[in-house]
């Protein structure tokens, strides 16, 4: 079985095809601005690697090059588009009417639009790809795959914000979470590390990246998230602030004398690592502090300092650590982050194996001492997989 995972975003498109019954990837590729004079295509299978310069009008376009290219009679990895047995989407918000992967139906994709409000970059760019997908590949089953499902499952005591009820009621002011797929994907793969049913597993998934978020999962389930109603909430980001007293936002715009807009951006576009260091790459931010760049360290001791204060706080709401598991460019590779992370947490049961940490690998490793209490893992994600899998998953219900 053949599945496409496409993920679509404002300007650019990603899309990998799987072969599922050995979980390979036969072919992958990025499409960048999509709608600019000079689009960027680039296209891999296997050692193969295509890049073109071309003009991409739009989404309809994108999906065009991307079937000339996975079908080329020389290059291509499949003969005809009909071999793909089903397309996985990356959504990113399904609200509270998405607990699942779900089959597109005219009425999915036009829920899908009805959740813009709550995630205005991202829904309609992942609509636009659903819709380009449907013209050229007709009744091939699409599969839409949310980033907040995953997170349904946690209880309003973690999900209600104190506001007035109304605001939740009517306009749904809750905490949704994002990255759902990379928790779910990451908790999975931990479980089987560990030789144990997740069903019996407390885990606390962290996911650093550009955007990072932390996970409490209780028995296979999210029980709480550090992103909220929009991925601006939780820990320190790349460019967003992550948590800060509401009271600032009002604060600014008195002082700064901005409309709120601006202070938006400046909160997701202007603060996190970026605001503190002068850059959000966390390489560039270590080579600084490694020079002596104070800022640098600063930021490094904040970011570090935020995700120990979240692992604390799931802890007590998970009531039993079984693992934390790094994962996301940052978690993968960062070993100053992990290690500063886990520093001093025997409190916790968290001991880290400092040459354990310090080994590089692709592969999913353990990196605690032997007789740490609570089993410290890093887990490369795997979001599209995933996507590919929870697709499959709704093929065979059918
Ligand atoms: P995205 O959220 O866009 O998918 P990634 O998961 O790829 O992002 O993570 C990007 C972050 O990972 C960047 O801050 C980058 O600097 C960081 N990163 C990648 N490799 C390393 C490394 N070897 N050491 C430290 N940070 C790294």
């Amino acid at each position: 079985m053949k599945i496409l995972v496409i993920n679509s975003g404002s300007s650019s498109l990603k899309y990998q095809l799987f072969f599922m019954d050995k979980s390979i990837v036969l072919a992958s590729g990025l499409i960048e601005r999509i709608g600019e004079s000079k689009g960027n295509i680039n296209h891999k299978a296997g050692e193969k690697k295509i890049s073109k310069e071309n003009e991409v009008r739009d989404h309809t376009a994108a999906i065009k090059f991307m079937i000339e290219l996975l079908c080329d009679p020389e290059d291509g990895v499949i003969k005809d588009k009909s071999e793909i047995t089903a397309i996985g989407h990356r959504v990113v918000h399904g609200g509270e009417k998405f607990k699942e992967p779900t089959l597109i139906t005219e009425e999915v994709s036009h829920a899908i639009y009805e959740h813009e409000p709550l995630a205005p970059l991202h829904n309609p760019a992942n609509l636009t790809g659903i819709v380009a997908c449907k013209s050229f590949f007709g009744e091939i089953p699409q599969v839409a795959v949310f980033d907040t499902a995953f997170h349904q499952t946690i209880p309003p005591e973690a999900f209600h914000y104190a506001i007035d009820n109304q605001l939740y009621e009517k306009h749904g002011v809750r905490r949704y979470g994002f990255h759902g797929t990379s928790h779910r994907y990451v908790a999975q793969h931990a479980a089987e590390f560990l030789e144990k049913p997740i069903q019996s597993l407390c885990l606390i998934t962290i996911h650093l990246g550009n955007g990072s978020s932390i996970a409490a999962i209780k028995n296979g389930k999210s029980i709480d998230t550090s992103m909220g109603m929009t991925p601006l909430e939780g820990i320190v980001m790349g460019t967003r602030s992550g948590d800060i007293d509401p009271g600032i936002i009002f604060y600014l715009e008195r002082q700064l004398k901005k409309p709120l807009n601006e202070i938006e951006a400046i909160l997701n576009k202007q603060s996190g690592l970026k605001g503190l260091s002068g850059t959000n790459d966390m390489r560039d931010l270590l080579e600084r502090k490694k020079k002596g760049d104070r800022k640098a360290e600063l930021a490094f001791l904040i970011y570090a300092y935020r995700i120990k204060k979240y692992i604390g706080a799931y802890t007590a709401a998970l009531g039993k650590l079984d693992a934390i598991v790094f994962t996301g460019g940052i978690g993968e590779n960062s070993i100053d982050i992990r290690e500063e992370v886990c520093k001093e947490m025997k409190v916790l049961g968290i001991e880290i194996d400092e040459n354990l940490n310090k080994t590089e690998s692709r592969k999913e490793r353990s990196i605690h001492k032997i007789e740490s209490p609570v089993a410290v893992l890093v887990i490369p994600t795997n979001e599209e997989l995933q996507i590919a899998r929870e697709t499959r998953s709704v093929l065979e219900k059918k």
